[in-house]
Order: structure tokens, then sequence, then C-alpha cells
């Protein structure tokens, strides 16, 4: 059975915010690969899908477990898909370590973007829902995601990353947009904005 089958028949969830604790601690390695750990990923799959994002980790839902799920294109425009247990990032070093430095967002402070340098590669190991391994080389935005979530799952948001100038406009734009966000979205959709209109 593939993870593939876990993207459907999930429920959305509401999405936790920055400032909420279990955002800034870290997880709890997932011990169990159980039909409770596959039902939270199609959850999780149904509320990175209704919220438009490339990645989602457990802490955006407000669960302790170390685990992500993505739907992310790649330098390629390939979308790969897929459910990581227990991630660790290698990224490159020395020669090979390039930075790229693109605007970010995070689906846990709707509405804000910021630069940020990082590594233009990344390589993620761990465990798919059923605890078998897995392993993910990335480039482009899904390198991007794949260090973005497993900063997640570390207790780190990409705020932390920023410079405190950097980090106030960010938050800036955040506040100029949060009004089109419900407290439960993606459960209750995104307001339109003007310029929807
Ligand atoms: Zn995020």
């Amino acid at each position: 059975m593939s993870d593939d089958d876990l993207t459907t028949g999930g429920t959305v969830r509401p999405i936790t915010r920055w400032g909420t604790p279990v955002m800034h601690q870290p997880t709890k390695p997932v011990t169990v690969f159980d039909d409770e750990l596959r039902s939270f990923v199609r959850d999780m799959f149904a509320t990175m899908e209704a919220a438009s994002g490339v990645g989602l980790a457990a802490t955006q839902v407000g669960d302790d477990r170390s685990i992500f799920v993505y739907a992310c294109p790649d330098d390629d425009d390939v979308v790969h898909v897929g459910v990581v247990c227990n991630p660790v990032v290698t990224l490159p070093d020395g020669k090979d370590r390039n930075l790229e430095s693109t605007e970010e967002g995070c689906l846990s402070l709707p509405g804000g973007y910021a630069p940020l340098a990082r590594p233009d590669i990344a390589h993620c190991a761990g465990l798919d829902a059923f605890g078998e391994p897995v392993e993910i080389d990335g480039t482009g935005l899904l390198a991007r995601c794949l260090q973005h979530e497993t900063d997640h799952l570390g207790g780190t948001v990409f705020g932390d990353r920023l410079s405190a100038r950097s980090r106030k406009k960010l938050y800036e734009h955040h506040e100029e947009l949060a009004h089109l966000y419900p407290d439960d979205w993606p459960v209750t959709p995104k307001k339109r904005s003007a310029i929807d209109q």
C-alpha cells in the first residue's frame, strides 16, 4: 500500500497559528504506525489541500508527533507527494552548498512572506505512515519545503531564522491580511479580498 492512498478521505482541521505552544517545542518521535496515525495523515492531507499549501507539519494542526506531509513541486515542476515521520534533513556543505534566497511563507502565519536564504538542495530521510523507510532528494521549492517542515517538528518556525527587522516586516504583512483568515481556517474558507473580487 502506498502513501498516495492516504491523500484522500480526510477531514479538514483548523490550522494552528504561531504563538501556540505546540508550535514552538520539539515534537515526539512517531513510534506507533497504526490506523489512527494513517487517519491523522489523511486529515493532514485534507487540511493542506484546503489551505492550498505545499507542506504541513503535525504541529500545525496542534499535534506533537514528528510527522509532516507534502505535495510540492521541485525545480523541474515535478510534484512530489508523501508523508515523512521522524524526518532527518541533510544539507550539502562545502562547494556543493548554494544558498538561494526566496520568499517563504507559512500556513500558520497566513498572508506573511519574507525572503529567506536556504540551501537549494536537501535530502530528507524518515519513515512512511507504515513504518517503512523513505528518502527524498529535493530541489527548488521541494528543498525549501523539506527544510521548513522538518524545522517545524523541531519547534522552529521560519520567522526564527529571520533578522529582527525582517521578522517585523513579516508580521506587518501578516497583520494586513490576517482578517481574511477565520480562526478555524481552512475549515471555514479564506474570505475574498477586494482585489480578488
Ligand atoms: Zn510552516
